[in-house]
């Protein structure tokens, strides 16, 4: 035998030299006491096969056999595969309402009342002062016809569960009328078109896409119609040479022909932006005195809540549309439910609202306070990337997000990291940028123009990010040492 092959030979390790399971957990009793035999078994057995794999391929150091880095290495898979998939992240993109990042935030508020009406049993569809059975949406009926004016409501999971289910309640089999102007596409799978077809209604387009009349609607609506509907271009503009129906002429007309009108809101703020000098959007109140029969929202977008549909109008087509079967695939759970009821509530204290709920504190934000939070952060983001990276405070443009005000942005400020590398920047930031994604709290930013942008609108305490730059450093001393990753 040749002395190189044999020293070769003496660091990696053969499969014969892998320990049973058996064995492996006989060193490890606490970990079986603390998780069960079954569970750290099947890991213990899943991390052997890997380790004679890599045993076959001579890729094995006898090093990584030695009992304790056996035991630390089934810990650490025991611990991965018992940590929660969804995590808490930072959301630096600017973009407030983030549906990639779970839209609104609770109100502390709303999770308060959690664990206690979740662990024990509540009045979901019990009718406390009967005795007899209740109907959950007699938890928020209330409270949404206060704030909206609205005679009746109902709720379901999402929004877009609230326009296919009012769609198929009451146009099913017929028609609905809708302008060109209107069929929008959110996120993907929610197309008009597709949502009218899955909901059993033909679509009857009228108008163009930049321009459709009061005539329009009243040359469209025949024996076979059942409903107009509005839908909230929530995420386009269409500018320039542009005419549409406002709610109130459609009102009108649908009512001439004793049809109803029902709008899709998206958003659907319950209180004017505008006072906090953003910009408008349409509230459900308005669309109700307009004359709209339904109107629709989301409750995890401007409203602060948790994902739900929020349905609220006239009396006898909320009952229809109540009332119709489908309704029950789409009725909210006990956990969102009550906190929509709770999120609901902080709305009869409006002058609290910029405090108690996250997504209004968020997008009232004073622009100075974010500036000085970015001056503040800059050095110790600095100290964390030397000596790869420039950090410096920038203005940047922020976004409200999920489809609210797609063309108005929001004044914001943060911090920009350029890779100070001639050569490789592309590379280099997408490094950073993975890096900044495997923190303990992932940090999420957003890519543009050579470099990364922070924007700290949505990170109101400052140990949120400076907690994660310790990590960071680590990261950068590492990658200072080792050109090659991003070179
Ligand atoms: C966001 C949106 C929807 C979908 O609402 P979800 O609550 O996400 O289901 C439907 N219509 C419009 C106009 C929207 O903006």
């Amino acid at each position: 035998m040749k002395p190189e092959a044999s020293v070769v030979h003496g660091l990696k390790a053969e499969p014969k030299d892998i320990p049973s399971v058996d064995r492996l957990l006989a060193r490890v009793p606490a970990l079986v006491e603390a998780h069960g035999h079954r569970f750290v078994a099947d890991e213990a057995r899943a991390l052997l096969d890997g380790l004679r794999v890599r045993a076959l391929a001579t890729e094995l150091e006898r090093s990584e056999l030695e009992p304790a880095t056996l035991a630390a290495a089934l810990e650490a898979r025991c611990v991965q595969r018992l940590t929660p998939r969804i995590r808490r992240v930072l959301n630096l993109t600017g973009t407030v309402i983030h549906t990639n990042l779970g839209r609104s935030l609770l109100a502390d508020a709303a999770l308060a009342e959690l664990p206690a009406l979740m662990s024990a049993p509540n009045n979901l569809e019990y009718d406390l002062a009967s005795g007899g059975r209740g109907d959950r949406d007699s938890l928020v009926e209330g409270l949404l016809c206060e704030l909206t004016g609205a005679e009746a409501a109902t709720v379901v999971n999402n929004n877009a569960a609230a326009v296919l289910l009012s769609i198929a309640a009451l146009a099913g089999g017929r028609e609905v009328i809708v302008s060109r102007g209107e069929l929008v596409e959110i996120g993907g799978a929610f197309r008009m078109p597709d949502v009218m077809a899955a909901a059993g209604a033909r679509l009857v387009e009228v108008g163009t896409t930049n321009r459709t009349h009061p005539r329009d609607y009243e040359n469209a609506i025949g024996p076979q119609t059942a409903m107009l509907m509005k839908v909230h271009t929530s995420n386009y503009r269409v500018q320039g040479f542009t005419s549409a129906v406002d709610e109130a002429t459609l009102a009108e007309i649908a009512h001439r022909h004793g049809l109803p009108l029902v709008s899709d809101l998206g958003s659907g703020s319950l209180v004017d932006l505008a006072q906090w000098g953003l910009p408008r959007e349409p509230l459900p109140q308005e669309m109700l005195k307009a004359g709209c029969d339904v109107v629709t929202f989301s409750g995890d977008k401007l409203l602060g809540g948790p994902q739900a549909g929020l349905i609220v109008g006239k009396k006898a087509v909320i009952e229809r549309i109540r009332k119709f079967p489908m309704k029950r695939a789409l009725r909210m759970s006990k956990l969102p439910l009550a906190a929509l009821e709770a999120t609901l509530r902080l709305y009869l204290q409006p002058e609290r609202l910029t405090k108690d709920l996250p997504t209004l504190r968020l997008l009232t934000r004073p622009l100075a306070e974010i500036e000085r939070q970015a001056q503040r952060l800059q050095p110790a983001v600095q100290q964390a990337l030397q000596p790869r990276y420039a950090v410096s405070v920038r203005a940047m443009q922020g976004q409200i997000g999920s489809g609210s005000l797609p063309v108005e942005s929001l004044p914001s400020a943060g911090l920009v990291i350029a890779p100070l590398a001639a050569k490789g920047r592309g590379r280099a930031l997408e490094a950073l940028a993975k890096v900044l994604r495997e923190l303990p709290v992932p940090v999420i930013g957003r890519i543009a123009d050579d470099m990364l942008w922070l924007d700290l609108r949505c990170l109101e305490r400052d140990e949120d990010l400076a907690a994660q730059l310790a990590s960071l450093s680590r990261w950068t001393i590492a990658a200072s040492n080792d050109e090659a990753p991003l070179e």
